[in-house]
């Protein structure tokens, strides 16, 4: 205000005042010439004088306005403005430190850059401050992790201008930005890339990704490394019966388990479905891996809880060892997808490891799964088989079971246990299984008309046939059928069709089948017994029913697992197990029967523990429909008679062979 009042005055003093005391004063032209030309100059001198003032004063004006835009730019940035001396020492940091990183104004002057450096990012930090350095003014950009006055480190990019040969600054420039949330944003999508969303554990393209580092550190340490691929079995059951939230809820637990069946260096990955992967790392001997897989089968037996109902699973484990199992991701992980097949295929519930064979092994299964859906749909091919069954203190044939064969046109007679499992994998067990009951319930009223007598419950003439019960027909259910909703009318259809009286008719269910969902299991086995048929509990011993769980099925028997009655003997723990599953059948009000007897002293154990019936090679093997009615014909069994050898020749052990026809299988 004061520069612009001089500034006003002395231009009026030079335009106005000075020329006219100027001519005033002039009393010749001579003299007044002078006055002029001094005037002039004096004028412009003046002119000259204060408008460099006026400009001085205007950039003072300037530099201080861009002084305080600056001051508030620092202030209120998000970046973080650092200066630090040729030592690294922070000579300046701007206030918006305090915003970013929590440090109060001047708390940081005089502190080295690298204490607030994570300590694998200082490196990188200092290189880049040295090439900014080297190269003058160069701007060099890097991102590292910094301390926050909270103690958590923040992620930072940072820009590095150099300004040392700046006599003003003599200092490096650091233009820091917080990134934490682009980093976290960038960390979750590569986590998503890599992980399964569901068991947060990792997908396949991680686990192959480890599997490949794996390799060449196994190679370097020369240790054993293998891939354990497991596949569980059940799990289709249950998402069809209890939905797919209880079938999730499996799933996180299984992967639950299965980490803690392993080290933290190990690998646990989901590679989609029931489908999980194990890599096992830095193992001592190449055999190690079978720990690790027995540990995982065992944890899988315990139960699940889900919806307040107890699950059963299985898991079926392929095992491929780096060397002849693969020296790469892909390779391992193929063989042990190889080995798991073959696993599932022998029964599941088990563990196998790859070998080179295994390829055209496999090819033979697809051949056989391919063989088996055309002979199912074309039919033909299926024959059934029937083992009767023995009332064990008397010899008479209770009913018979019927037991599927396949008649292959290359292979011959398949066994149901080689294409039973494919059937139930593909699902064509339901078509197999209703043909099979068809055939049985036609088979068993075919019999009654062929053999008179047969069925009615008539006791025959001494020497011939005693039935009292009605012969019975048993036939096996798959899992898979159980859960069908059309078995029960299926069941109903097929009786009307033949005419088999319904209390003549068992169905035979394993017990793991029975355990897999209570609820649905319950209800389905009530609707069949409505129709009058009998039920019964198959291989008893092998699964893991609680008493409690059995009480509740409206079963008539109990077959118990033959693995209880090989070779026992009087005092043995066989016996005591044997005698406690025969009362357990009483108590329940339940038909015991023991099967795969096939020496005369389980014979005679079973009958001192007063079990029901038997079935088993002791007195036949499963026979052709033929076979039976000439059995049946040839009249009863006498518990001290057998069918022994290629044909049926019902022996009295006590005296010759009564007479002879030829067995099946
Ligand atoms: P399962 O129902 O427990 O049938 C008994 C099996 O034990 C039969 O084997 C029979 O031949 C065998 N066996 C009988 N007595 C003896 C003995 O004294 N010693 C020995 N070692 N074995 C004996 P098979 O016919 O090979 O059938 C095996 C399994 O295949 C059956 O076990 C059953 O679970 C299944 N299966 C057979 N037919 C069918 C069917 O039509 N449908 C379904 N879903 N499964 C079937
Ligand atoms: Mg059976
Ligand atoms: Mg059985």
């Amino acid at each position: 205000m004061r520069g612009k009042l001089t500034n006003r005055t002395a231009r009026w003093l030079i335009l106005v005042v000075v020329p006219t005391v100027a001519c005033g004063l002039a009393r010749s032209v001579l003299a007044l010439r002078l006055m002029i030309w001094v005037g002039a100059g004096v004028t412009w001198l003046l002119l000259h004088y204060f408008e460099r003032s006026q400009r001085d004063a205007d950039r003072a004006a300037a530099e201080a306005a861009s002084r305080q835009r600056f001051a508030a730019f620092l202030q209120h940035s998000s970046d973080v403005v650092t200066v630090l001396d040729a030592d690294g020492v922070i000579r300046y940091e701007s206030p918006s430190a305090k915003r970013v990183f929590g440090y109060e104004p001047g708390e940081l002057l005089g502190t080295e850059l690298k204490k607030l450096l994570h300590g694998e990012d200082r490196r990188r930090v200092f290189e880049a401050v040295i090439e900014a350095a080297a190269e003058g003014q160069a701007y060099n950009v890097v991102e590292a992790r910094v301390l926050h006055a909270d103690g958590s480190w923040r992620h930072t990019e940072t820009s590095v201008s150099s300004l040392l040969d700046d006599p003003v600054v003599q200092g490096v420039i650091l233009n820091t930005r917080d990134i934490t949330e682009r980093k976290e944003l960038e960390a979750a999508l590569s986590h998503q890339a890599f992980h399964d969303s569901l068991t947060k554990l990792p997908n396949r393209a991680l686990l192959k990704d480890r599997i490949d580092h794996a390799v060449a550190r196994a190679v370097r340490r020369q240790r054993a490394l293998s891939v354990l691929l497991l596949d569980l079995d059940g799990f289709k059951a249950v998402n069809d019966s209890l939905g797919h939230a209880a079938g999730d809820l499996l799933l996180t637990a299984v992967a639950d388990r299965l980490q803690d069946c392993v080290r933290p260096t190990d690998t646990c990955a989901r590679l989609g479905g029931d489908e999980f992967a194990v890599l096992l790392e830095d193992l001592a001997s190449p055999n190690d891996w079978q720990v690790v897989a027995n540990r995982m089968l065992e944890a899988l037996r315990e139960p699940f809880s889900l919806a307040g109902k107890e699950v059963f699973v299985r898991a079926s484990v392929g095992v491929a060892v780096r060397g002849q199992g693969g020296e790469d991701a892909d390779e391992l992980l193929r063989n042990a997808d190889v080995a798991m097949y073959m696993a599932k295929s022998q029964g599941k519930n088990r563990f196998e490891l790859f070998c080179p064979t295994m390829h055209s092994e496999m090819l033979r299964r697809l051949d056989l799964e391919s063989d088996l859906r055309r002979a199912i749909e074309a039919g033909g091919e299926m024959v059934l088989h029937y083992q009767p069954t023995v009332v064990l203190q008397t010899g008479e044939i209770a009913g018979v079971e019927a037991l599927v064969r396949w008649n292959h046109p290359e292979r011959g007679l398949v066994p149901p246990l080689d294409f039973i499992p494919i059937a139930e994998e593909t699902g064509l067990i339901v078509q197999l299984g209703e043909w099979v009951l068809r055939e049985a319930c036609r088979q068993a009223v075919a019999w009654d008309a062929e053999i008179p007598g047969a069925g009615d419950g008539a006791v025959a003439d001494a020497g011939g046939l005693r039935r009292e019960p009605p012969m019975t027909i048993s036939v096996n259910l798959s899992v898979r059928q159980l859960q069908h909703d059309s078995l029960v009318a299926t069941v109903r259809s097929v009786l009307d069709e033949t005419g088999l009286d319904p209390s003549r008719l068992i169905l035979e269910i394993t017990e793991t089948a029975v355990m897999n969902d209570h609820v649905m299991t319950i209800v389905r086995l009530q609707q069949l017994k409505d129709l009058g048929i009998g039920l019964a509990i198959d291989d008893f011993g092998t699964g893991y029913s609680s008493l409690a769980y059995l009480r509740r099925f409206p079963i008539d028997v109990l077959k118990i697992d033959r693995s209880f009655v090989d070779g026992v003997t009087a005092g043995s723990q066989k016996q005591a197990l044997l005698r406690t599953i025969v009362e357990l059948g009483r108590t329940l009000n339940m038909k015991t029967v023991a099967e795969g007897i096939e020496e005369h002293e389980e014979l005679n154990q079973l009958r001192s523990l007063e079990c029901d019936l038997g079935q088993g090679y002791y007195f036949a093997r499963p026979l052709t429909a033929d076979v039976v009615a000439d059995l049946l014909r040839l009249g009863t069994l006498h518990p001290d008679a057998a069918v022994v050898g290629d044909a049926v020749t019902v022996v009295d052990r006590s005296s010759a062979p009564a007479s002879s026809a030829s067995s099946a299988s």
